[in-house]
């Protein structure tokens, strides 16, 4: 069997395997994986994950879903997931309220990998992503593994987005990849339809060999947006270089999964067809993602527990107090998270919740700390956790 040649080397007697360096691309040389740590304590909020498994209809419905597409496994998959493609068509005008036929959706395994198609087909060499900080920490990988160029603005000290600030960084920066995470993370910050208009605007301005750059809304988080919140969907018919990206893993409670898409121009879609894999979206996926989609009832009305959790967790954030006695700062936040501190010393913070069962993420701004919303006994348990850690604080600082 073919292994790499350092084992076979090593194999037949050459030189040790330990002495031989692999020829890992020198950018990559000092980088880690990707890794929220997975530790295994009682009450997980570091991810984002929806806290509530799939209901046992749902899980039927994935099982006999997948069965059926295991006894044709023999075959490759439908390459262009047509199915499943309509289906979440068929979701996201359901969920926007916007006429999308004359649209067309991309899928792949997870946003993750439809952001990589992003920067595949529209990055590259002598290329430059744009976003604005703190934004999502998957950005600039994507950027580096597609070898294009990663810039950042800024967004305010409430984590908004000034539109000036926006447009006047993209006619400097000219990024032929434009990506806005609406609601942002790990901030929490929805963009308001405005500031959008004027990023597409102010795309439409840039030149890239003839081209206009695009812009990739990532709306992750969507389906938990407050009341009035809008959703760039309904700009696509405007701007036709924009697409909106949304992803299975949050509100559908299928991080498992790896389900993410994207609505856009056709023309749009038929870039990103050219770089995927062949067959890159496994019968089992469609299969188990569409079963998941039949729910989406009973999957939104855990949403609105979530919304109302979120909520509630805000409104008692706010209440609380730092040792030193003054209160919280809390950024809004239409996601299933909450960005809040700041403190002097967040990695205690964030070591005393883990001490007594709960994992929270050390992430955002110097001081800040990003809860995601669980269950309502987790987020008790939440709540009980941090006013024993700031007790306990104040204790040694008094
Ligand atoms: C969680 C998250 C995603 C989802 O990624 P998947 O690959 O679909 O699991 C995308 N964008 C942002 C900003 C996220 O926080």
């Amino acid at each position: 069997m073919m292994t790499n040649a350092v084992d076979q080397q090593s194999a037949q007697g050459g030189a040790p395997a330990s002495s031989v360096r692999l020829p890992l691309r020198p950018e990559l040389a000092d980088e880690e994986p990707y890794g929220a740590p997975q530790l295994d304590v009682p009450v997980l909020l570091n991810v984002n994950e929806n806290p509530y498994p799939p209901g046992e209809d749902v899980v039927a419905t994935i099982a006999e879903e997948v069965a059926r597409a295991a006894r044709g496994m023999n075959r490759y998959p439908d390459r262009d997931a047509t199915v499943l493609r309509q289906d979440l068509a068929d979701y996201l005008e359901m969920e926007t309220g916007v006429h999308l036929a004359p649209f067309d959706v991309w899928a792949a395994n997870g946003s993750n990998e439809v952001m990589l198609h992003v920067l595949q087909a529209f990055g590259g060499p002598g290329r430059t992503a744009l976003s604005f900080a703190p934004t999502y920490s998957m950005y600039p990988e994507y950027a580096r593994d597609t070898h294009t160029t990663w810039v950042v603005g800024r967004r305010e000290d409430d984590f908004t987005l000034d539109p000036a600030h926006a447009a006047a960084t993209i006619r400097e920066v000219r990024p032929s990849v434009i990506l806005l995470a609406s609601p942002n993370n790990p901030t929490g910050t929805a963009l308001p339809t405005a500031t959008i208009e004027a990023v597409c605007e102010a795309a439409l301005t840039v030149d890239i060999d003839g081209a206009r750059p695009v812009v990739v809304v990532d709306e992750a988080y969507a389906e938990f947006r407050r009341p009035g919140t809008p959703s760039a969907v309904a700009l696509l018919e405007r701007y036709p270089n924009l697409a909106v990206s949304r992803t299975m893993s949050k509100a559908f409670a299928a991080a498992g999964a790896r389900l993410g898409y994207l609505v856009a121009s056709t023309a749009f879609v038929d870039a990103l067809r050219i770089v995927r894999l062949p067959y890159h979206l496994s019968a089992i996926t469609q299969a188990a993602a569409g079963a998941a989609l039949r729910h989406r009832e009973s999957l939104m009305a855990q949403v609105a527990t979530l919304r109302a959790e979120r909520d509630a967790t805000v409104t008692w954030l706010r209440k609380q107090h730092l040792p030193d006695g003054s209160p919280f700062e809390v950024a809004e936040t239409d996601a299933n998270f909450v960005l809040f501190g700041r403190f002097g010393d967040r990695h205690a913070v964030w070591q005393g919740l883990l001490d007594r069962g709960v994992l929270i993420r050390e992430t955002g701004p110097e001081g800040w700390l990003r809860v995601s919303i669980g269950t309502s006994a987790e987020m008790a348990a939440f709540r009980a956790a941090l006013t024993e850690v700031l007790h306990e604080q104040g204790e040694e600082s008094a």
